[in-house]
């Protein structure tokens, strides 16, 4: 049911989003932030309005992915609220984009950043809002999911076994906090051969197994692809040079999954 902006008891510059979709993965890179950016720029294209909160303290990864003109974020003289960046339309909100970095913080601190910026950000209207979750399921990652309500969780994943160990955890956590997860990703599926053969170097499967034990109604796979990793870096993300090609193509299931 589609909430009304201002009326979803979210707090500070959160009231007018509707939708906070959480992207986590267990483990660092296995295309979760590729994920999160190319979801949200699919579901901008679809006609949504839409931000992404990159909420990696320590290796935010959106000012590599997007090129925004403005690179820095801005305070509102009045208000003092942090005037998100953005690209394609999209509103940007990372840690990459606030100046200093933060190598050395507790938990404890991290998470109040996290919190601070998340909510002092003014969002303004939005349909979702993606979260880029640190990857694992410790403190920082339950408070998140504390402080705002998240209406859906996105796991990704890679196909290999001990993903599927960890990524269970991922859903269980999310089951017991109350966010559904509505798909999983599996990511590095696949690669389609010259030889017109498919092949799958992490082995086959954990996606489906994941699916079937925690009834997670979208299984979305993401086949390797040289130029989403180039896309990645160039600052212009795949769905946006190449929609209609099969990594677009997939990103519009995902995003009709959300
Ligand atoms: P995470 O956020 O989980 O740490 P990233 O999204 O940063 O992972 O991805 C890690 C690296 O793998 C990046 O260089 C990214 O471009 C690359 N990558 C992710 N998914 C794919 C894919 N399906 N095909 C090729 N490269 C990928």
């Amino acid at each position: 049911k589609p909430l009304v902006a201002g009326d979803n008891g979210r707090p500070g510059g959160l009231r007018g989003v509707r939708h906070i979709i959480a992207v986590s993965s267990c483990k660092g890179g296995v295309g979760k932030s590729t994920t999160s950016v190319n979801l949200a720029l699919t579901l901008a294209q679809m006609g949504a309005k839409v931000g992404i909160f990159d909420a990696d303290v320590y290796g935010p990864s959106l000012p590599t992915m997007v090129s925004p003109e403005l690179r820095i974020l801005r305070m509102d003289p009045e208000t003092r609220a942090i005037v998100p960046t953005e690209y394609e339309g999209v509103k940007l909100v990372s840690f990459g984009f606030a100046g200093q970095g933060s190598a050395i913080m507790r938990g404890a601190m991290v998470s109040g950043l996290i919190q601070q910026m998340l909510t002092t950000a003014e969002w303004g209207d939005l349909d979702y809002l993606v979260l880029d979750f640190p990857p694992g399921t410790g403190d920082i990652q339950l408070t998140l999911c504390q402080t705002v309500a998240i209406s859906a969780a996105v796991v990704v994943t890679t196909p290999q076994r001990l993903a599927f160990v960890d990524v269970a955890k991922g859903i269980r956590m999310f089951a017991k906090l109350a966010v559904p997860c509505v798909a999983v990703v599996e990511n590095m599926s696949y690669f389609d051969g010259d030889d017109g053969r498919r092949y799958r170097p992490f082995g086959e499967g954990s996606g489906a197994r994941i699916q079937a034990d925690f009834g997670v109604p979208n299984l979305v796979r993401f086949p390797i692809v040289p130029e989403l990793s180039a896309a990645g870096d160039g600052g212009t993300p795949l769905v946006v040079s190449d929609p209609a090609g099969p990594v677009g193509t997939a990103f519009m299931e995902l995003g009709a999954a959300v």
